[in-house]
């Protein structure tokens, strides 16, 4: 058999992530004094190149380029576009997102299917399906079934009110909808019944029990379904999704319920409705070492399946195609090692040499891919509404005589050189102890102590510059770099639009969409705005690890400064929940055409009465309580009409607003 090579797959460097820092020291971000920033330099540091080809890049102007098309040309620059989209009354944050950009993945995935059937010769076909749980908004789901038919690609279900969607949303002959997640009789005639409208549902047996219920629908409609059994392998992803097989996962039959399902199919002569193996070992699965060892197992599983007499013809892969959200290439779990090339390589060689060895034919190849189909296609893209920095230059002595704990400050703040930092650190550290104790007692008055302080964060600031410009930074000057960050806040809920990254810590790139040309001079966290101190984000992507500051230029007054957060279109819509009652952000959908782009859609965000309806509140009733007030203090002279009337328009006007805040 024919292995897959690396010569014709996506350039993966394999390789184990460890610490970047082992003992008594970190890898600190170079300086550049005296060398111009670039726009390599940019591209460098928020490895663009890295997560986001061939969709994202840096122009010439220092912008964030999207090519939705990947590389069959067309772009534009998305500061531009941010812009334009504000001139049209829209305001931050948006979520926009790229309906090129979903074609390009759905035809990724299935040319690199279809390139390694015919490199393996693979005598079967290849139909995908995408699991609507990934995202559900219906002009994604409308556009995937659009670009998905020329592949005849297909819809997966994990509840109910999925099916549904599913139903109503695929009309492509021939594609499949995959019945997965927990069912009841109505979940189970629903699908039988949709055969007679010409769909292809295949039930996936999740659970015991469902294998008696669809006999009985089954026998009672005179309708024979296709049937599926997801197994729990014991093969497991790893990383956060690891438990999601094995024998006590929460999905999927162990081996003897499979065999169990068999003996009852066969007892009710339906033996033959089971034609599909499925199985799931998790989201993001970042290495290839694993997603082969699956299939090694499932593949078993089927040739076994298919001897004990069921008549199978379908393998399901589930989902797991990782997204490389660092760019790093490596399995860190927020990276892959392999590309969706190696990928399919993959699972056609294994599947076709299980099949050859016991001379089986091969079944039709199903993947579930949501990560891999839907992250790309959306951009989140907030502003900055303001920064909160330590003030670090030093104060002006005094002419007179101060107090010896500020000259001993000021003595070694002027000492501080590349000779001494440490040393200079430590001391400054000391008397600014020493400050707050004489404050304590008595000895020091509030304008000392704030001068003391000042001083030690400009003795601070100036070790650091020291230290940038060092390959090696001692244990205690390590944490430096973090005391000293500013803190950027952003008109974002993280909650609300990247729910994973509080829940889960995942990573997103996040990265300014502008002013790349020019040297990001802070490190910063971002703080959102919600009042919950999870509500931020310190955790960034960065070659070696995880960096915990995110590089960031200085605002300018009376200048936006605009952040994207990339690779969002996956899970966080769905996830985002109403913490603080900010609401769904507005969504663009925006199209290529031969000239430039369209806005195709505008789906505008909450206003405050939606969010506020959802937990039962009726805006009317609202106003009428405040007009009710504002009349009392009318009464009692306590309010003038002028004000009762600007406090109701105000009131009145935002209930009808976003619930972000506007710049
Ligand atoms: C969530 C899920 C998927 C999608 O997984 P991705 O990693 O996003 O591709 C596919 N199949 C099943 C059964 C799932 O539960």
């Amino acid at each position: 058999m024919n292995k897959p090579n690396q010569e014709d797959t996506e350039a993966v460097v394999v390789s184990n992530r460890t610490a970047p820092n082992g003992k008594g020291g970190a890898l600190v971000v170079q300086g550049n004094k005296g060398k111009k920033w670039s726009i390599e330099a940019s591209e460098e540091l928020y490895r663009i190149n890295g997560w986001g080809e061939p969709y994202f890049s840096i122009n010439a102007d220092g912008d964030v380029t999207v090519s939705p098309k990947g590389d069959r040309g067309g772009s534009l620059d998305l500061f531009e576009l941010v812009e334009a989209l504000r001139q049209r009354n829209l305001g931050l944050p948006l979520l926009i997102r790229f309906s090129d950009i979903l074609e390009d993945r759905i035809e990724r995935l299935n040319a690199c299917f279809a390139k390694a059937i015919a490199r393996y010769k693979y005598p079967g076909v290849y139909r995908g399906v995408f699991p609507v749980k990934c995202n559900q908004e219906r002009h994604l789901i409308e556009d995937i079934v659009k670009f998905g038919e020329p592949y005849k690609f297909g819809l997966e279900a994990g509840s109910k009110p999925e099916l549904t969607i599913a139903l109503a949303t695929l009309k492509t002959p021939g594609a499949l909808v995959i019945c997965n997640g927990y069912k009841d009789r109505e979940y189970i005639e629903t699908a039988i019944l949709a055969t007679r409208l010409g769909q292809t549902p295949i039930i996936v047996i999740e659970q015991l029990e469902e294998v008696q219920l669809a006999i009985e629908a089954s026998k009672h409609l005179g309708i024979a379904p296709i049937l599926g059994v997801r197994a729990k392998l014991r093969s497991r992803g790893i990383g956060h999704w690891g438990s999601s097989t094995g024998d006590r996962a929460k999905f999927g039959l162990s081996i003897p319920e499979i065999i169990r399902a068999t003996d009852e199919l066969n007892a009710a002569g339906m033996l033959d409705c089971l034609q599909l193996l499925h199985f799931h070992i998790g989201s993001q699965i970042s290495s290839i070492s694993v997603i082969k060892e699956a299939i090694r197992e499932a593949s078993q599983i089927y040739v076994e399946l298919a001897k004990l007499g069921a008549n199978m013809k379908y393998l399901d892969v589930g989902g797991g195609l990782a997204v490389d959200y660092d760019g790093s290439k490596t399995n860190f779990h927020a990276s892959k090692n392999y590309g969706m090339q190696n990928y399919a390589n993959d699972i056609v060689a294994e599947v076709k040499e299980a099949c050859t060895e016991r001379n089986l034919p091969v079944p039709t190849l199903i993947s579930e891919s949501g990560r891999a189909i839907a992250s790309h296609q959306s951009v989140l893209i907030f502003d900055v509404l303001g920064t909160s920095e330590v003030r670090t230059t030093a104060p002006e002595p005094s002419e007179e005589e101060e107090h010896l704990i500020l000259r001993n400050l000021y003595e070694t703040y002027e000492s501080i050189d590349a000779d001494n930092y440490q040393e200079a650190y430590h001391d400054a550290f000391q008397f600014k102890e020493e400050a707050t104790s004489l404050f304590n007692f008595g000895y020091l008055t509030l304008r000392e102590r704030a001068k003391a302080e000042q001083l030690f964060w400009a003795c601070c600031s100036k070790i650091l510059t020291i230290t940038r410009e060092q390959k090696y930074v001692p244990d205690d000057l390590e944490d430096l770099e973090k005391i000293m960050a500013s803190i950027y806040y952003i008109n974002l809920s993280v909650f609300k639009s990247a729910p994973d990254s509080w829940a889960i810590d995942q990573l997103f790139p996040i990265m300014p969409i502008h002013r790349l040309e020019e040297e990001p001079t802070r490190r910063a966290t971002l703080a959102d705005l919600t009042c919950d101190s999870d509500g931020k984000i310190d955790q960034f992507i960065d070659l070696l690890d995880v960096k915990s500051l995110l590089e960031l230029h200085p605002l300018k007054p009376g200048e936006p400064y605009y952040l994207g957060m990339f690779l969002t279109g996956a899970y966080q819509e769905i996830m985002g929940n109403l913490h603080n009652l900010f609401g769904d952000t507005n969504a663009i959908h925006i199209n290529m055409t031969p000239n430039g782009y369209e806005i195709e859609h505008v789906v505008k965000g909450d206003t405050m009465t939606e969010v506020l309806g959802y937990v039962q509140y009726d805006s009317e009733d609202m106003v009428e309580s405040i007009r009710q007030q504002t009349e009392q203090a009318l009464k009692e002279g306590r309010i003038t009409i002028a004000e009762s009337q600007l406090l109701l328009q105000n009131y009145e006007r935002s209930l009808r607003r976003y619930t972000y805040l506007t710049t």
